[in-house]
């Protein structure tokens, strides 16, 4: 073997595409099937479970949690949806939002895998917002202070939802 051919060799180990067991779970309240979280890990579920009550126990602010401490730490199970052999983490997050676009869990905020179509829309999204710093509660974004207050005095059942006039 040639150095070069070694040297490429040792580096395409480190990238990030390297490949361990994974899983993706699902976190049910036992109150409620309809309350429920989908995640993935390359724990096994028994730690990650442990993990997930650690942090509601210990102030964790994701919504997740704070959830988990007002319907009881010790009132959830967790379940395995797919499990493979050998994923990246990449993978392993799409396989994570495959399940949450199908099954719409009610205790997820963020997705966990976007594509670069769906980062640069959010991108945009929050250039928009920021140039308009005013919103009223039906949709509408203005730029100009003296704007929003006209549009609000002629509508006095609209109400302000961001900035304030
Ligand atoms: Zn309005």
């Amino acid at each position: 073997m040639s150095t070069v051919a070694s040297s490429v060799q040792a580096n395409s180990t480190s990238l990030p595409s390297r490949t361990r067991s994974g899983r993706v779970y699902k976190l049910q309240c036992n109150n409620d099937p309809n309350v429920f979280y989908v995640g993935s890990t390359t724990q096994n579920l028994c730690a990650r479970l442990s993990c997930h009550r650690f942090a509601a126990n210990n102030g964790s602010t994701r919504p997740l949690h704070k959830i988990m401490r007002s319907l009881g730490i010790n009132n959830w199970t967790i379940s395995q949806l797919q499990t493979f052999d050998a994923i990246n983490d990449i993978d392993l997050r799409k396989a994570e939002q495959q399940q949450i676009d199908l099954l719409r869990p009610t205790l997820n905020k963020k997705r966990a895998y976007r594509t670069n179509e769906q980062r640069l829309a959010s991108v945009r999204e929050a250039q928009y917002k920021a140039r308009f710093n005013y919103t009223c509660n039906c949709g509408l974004h203005y730029a100009i202070k003296t704007v929003m207050t006209k549009h609000l005095a002629a509508r006095p059942d609209h109400k302000l939802i961001r900035g304030s006039c």
